[in-house]
């Protein structure tokens, strides 16, 4: 659907509404997130779903209701306790959280909280479902506690357009992997049309994982599924609010905070630091890095660590350890290096408001970010949003995690490795020492950057993103493609009906019936048996069964039809009505390349564990389905590269197929093999039908009477087009019910 100047509606929705609901009414609040939706373009009207908080009881949940109500785009999830206690507490943040920052021996498990998630999951799908209208509206879905969502609302509604972004991390393969509901999480993800990524190392996770768990064929930015449904990926690295920072730069609380903070601080070099109390945030060793610093560098008396941590999550276990482990170690360093004038290490468990947050971020000469793994960290990009540039005053000086996603907008900083306590230690002394100059050009570039890619600039590219790949998600041609089959069926009926000469020309596998991971049991379904002996039955209609299978495999299972011609391999060989004999169309061809291309592919074979070479009488075939998914692809494509160059003056043909790379003759093929037997009769109307790139041959026929067909939504010459096999049985049958005038 082409975008236009209307309005057009987006969900957004997260676990939380970004409202506090208390005995005084409802209050919005001012988050990140509320910030960065201000950046979607006016054409969209936006509405949030979530869970409200606080309110679990049905007394709290009625009030709640009517207060919400009178809010414009406000859309309540109500959630009891136990159910916040398990979704929130449990799933979200004991068992994904710790596992979605490679941390599995934290990453807790239980059965009960599988279900709550779930249930939390299908309850956000069901009020999502029940705003929608149209079925065109745009769905933005956040964050971890949703990753089934998508899912869900994709396989209700279809034409939905869903959007995911992770704010976290996405890990290797290798830690995601040990969640034992991994295939589900990754399986509700892939719902969405798109799924967004602070960096490409987390997309690159992502697309590894589906790939491995699922055995799904990639792109480097695109998934694709079996059902023709496709997930583009995409890099979004969240921004800050960066204008909220600008106008509290130019206030007088602003001014009038620092002021007092500089009187507070006189003579000592500040060391900042700000985080939620969370393990992510690398504290304890961070504060053994302080701890060396302060031992080898005889500074003790002029230094103040300032660490802002906001209390955060403090129902989990996990947490409360932690912050005893913090605490212990401040009391431990202050213990060794306070003296009667100073106390080094100031920590502050405790948040503070957003004045005096950017007071102490202007007034840090460093800012010290360490986490061991972090999604993005917009601490870093504050820090350098509040260090404008004031005449008479160094610029301070950024110290990053390499492990933060930040990183990669943030690379003029002093970058580190958190667990190179030795590296934080030297690099604190390094930021103290660094000359006025380097300091303000690192600052300069990392600030325009900032101030640049904020989060308007993130919010608006994401949803302008999802809004265009709607867009072009059914390219019109193919849309007019998809209605003209009905036109098509109408058309059969009639010849049908007139007793007009018909020939069907249909690949099996991936055309009549569903591609089935074993080849072996591709035999037809009792529907698809039902309908090829209705085809059998049909006096004026002649029909031929194609494949690239070997004649043997065909007649294994579908060998009895024998009112059907057959061809197999591709083209290379025809079974014509009536008989059980197969013709070989390539007796004439010399097969003496076999040599030499098996013997590449045997290098390949050996070098790619999980590969293995058929040989079929007129091919050549590399399977890697069984490979390493990234891995395989690699070798294949480098495969293809070597066998170009070797066959490059011989008349042959070498093909990327799914998870195959077939050599063939090159005027070998269905296309050939199907003019051939066209030869033999006339008709009023051939269907040529079929799935993969192997079919295109036979889709350009040039002959008045021939109409073509393909499945799936691949880029195709075909003129109609159906979505699976089960749509095209049905269109077949249609025709076939009807009762010919003709005996
Ligand atoms: N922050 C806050 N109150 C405070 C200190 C910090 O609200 O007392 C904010 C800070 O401004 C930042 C956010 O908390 O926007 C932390 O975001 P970040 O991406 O650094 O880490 P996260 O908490 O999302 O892991």
């Amino acid at each position: 659907m082409p975008i236009s100047t209307t309005t057009q509606t987006i969900l957004n929705v997260s676990n939380r509404l970004p409202v506090t609901i208390s005995e005084q009414g409802v209050r919005r609040s001012s988050g990140g997130l509320v910030a960065a939706l201000r950046g979607v373009p006016d054409r969209f009207d936006l509405s949030w779903v979530g869970w409200p908080g606080a309110a679990t009881s049905p007394q709290e949940q009625d009030r709640a209701r009517q207060l919400l109500a009178r809010e414009k785009g406000l859309v309540p999830v109500f959630l009891s306790e136990e159910l916040v206690e398990g979704h929130y507490e449990g799933f979200s943040n004991s068992s994904l959280w710790p596992l979605l920052h490679y941390m599995p021996e934290k990453s807790v498990y239980e059965a009960g909280w599988w279900e709550h998630y779930q249930q939390v999951n299908r309850l956000f799908a069901d009020q999502v479902l029940a705003q929608v209208s149209q079925g065109d509206e745009l769905v933005w879905v956040h964050d971890y506690h949703l990753m089934l969502l998508p899912q869900m609302l994709k396989s209700a509604m279809p034409s939905l357009r869903v959007g995911f972004f992770l704010h976290t991390p996405f890990p290797s393969y290798e830690v995601f992997r040990c969640h034992p509901r991994r295939l589900e999480l990754v399986e509700g993800m892939l719902g969405a049309d798109l799924v967004g990524f602070h960096t490409f190392g987390y997309l690159r996770h992502f697309r590894s994982t589906a790939m491995r768990l699922l055995d799904l064929e990639a792109e480097i930015t695109q998934i694709r599924h079996e059902s023709g449904h496709a997930t583009t990926l995409g890099v979004y690295p969240i921004g800050i609010h960066a204008s909220r920072f600008e106008e509290e730069l130019g206030r007088e609380s602003f001014r009038e905070g620092l002021a007092g903070l500089r009187e507070a601080h006189r003579g000592k070099r500040v060391v900042l630091s700000v985080e939620r109390l969370d393990y992510s945030k690398g504290l304890p060793r961070r504060l053994d890095a302080i701890e060396q610093f302060l031992r080898t560098s005889g500074r003790a008396d002029e230094m103040r660590f300032i660490f802002i941590a906001v209390p955060s999550r403090e129902g989990v276990e996990e947490y409360r350890r932690l912050r005893e482990e913090v605490e212990g170690r401040v009391g431990h360093i202050n213990g060794l290096y306070a003296t009667i004038a100073n106390s080094p290490v100031q920590f502050v468990h405790q948040s503070v408001n957003f004045t005096e947050l950017c007071a102490l971020y202007a007034l840090a000469e460093v800012a010290l970010v360490t986490p061991v793994v972090d999604g993005m960290n917009l601490v870093a990009k504050e820090y350098v949003a509040c260090q404008r540039e004031t005449p008479g005053i160094d610029p301070g000086v950024l110290i990053l995690s390499e492990f933060a996603g930040a990183v990669e907008v943030l690379f003029d900083a002093i970058v580190v490795n958190p667990y190179d306590v030795q590296g934080v230690a030297e690099a604190i002394s390094r930021a103290l020492e660094m000359p006025r100059e380097d300091r303000a050009r690192r600052m300069k570039a990392m600030r325009e950057r900032v101030l640049r890619f904020d989060s308007s600039w993130w919010a608006r590219s994401f949803v302008s993103d999802l809004a265009e790949l709607g867009a072009g998600r059914i390219p019109e041609t193919s849309a007019q493609r998809r209605e003209g089959v009905a036109e098509l069926g109408t058309q059969l009926a009639r010849a049908v009906v007139q007793g007009r000469r018909i020939a069907l020309f249909l690949d099996y596998d991936g055309t009549l019936r569903e591609i089935v991971r074993d080849p072996a049991a591709a035999a037809p379904g009792e529907e698809l048996a039902r309908l090829l002996r209705h085809l059998e039955g049909r006096e004026n209609v002649d029909t031929t069964i194609i494949s690239g299978r070997t004649p043997e495999d065909l007649e294994s299972f579908l060998g009895d039809f024998t009112d059907f011609a057959f061809i197999a391999e591709h083209g290379a060989s025809v079974r014509r009505p009536g008989t059980r004999h197969w013709e070989h169309l390539d007796r004439n061809l010399s097969y003496r390349w076999k040599d030499e291309v098996g013997r590449i592919l045997r290098l390949y074979e050996a070098s790619t564990p999980g590969s293995f070479i058929e040989e079929k009488r007129t091919s050549l075939v590399f399977h890697y389905r069984r490979a390493d998914p990234e891995f395989g692809d690699w070798k294949a494509r480098q495969l293809v590269g070597e066998l170009e160059a070797v066959i490059a003056n011989q008349p042959l043909h070498v093909r990327m197929g799914r998870k195959i790379v077939e050599v063939t003759v090159s005027h070998i093929n269905k296309g050939a093999a199907v003019a051939r037997l066209l030869e033999d009769h006339s008709y009023d109307l051939v269907l040529v039908a079929g799935d993969d790139t192997t079919d295109e041959s036979m889709y350009q026929i040039e002959l008045p009477n021939v109409i073509s067909l393909n499945i799936g939504d691949r880029q195709t010459q075909a003129r109609y087009v159906l979505p699976d096999p089960a749509a095209f049985r049905r269109l077949l049958e249609g025709p076939l019910l009807v009762e010919s005038s003709r005996p």
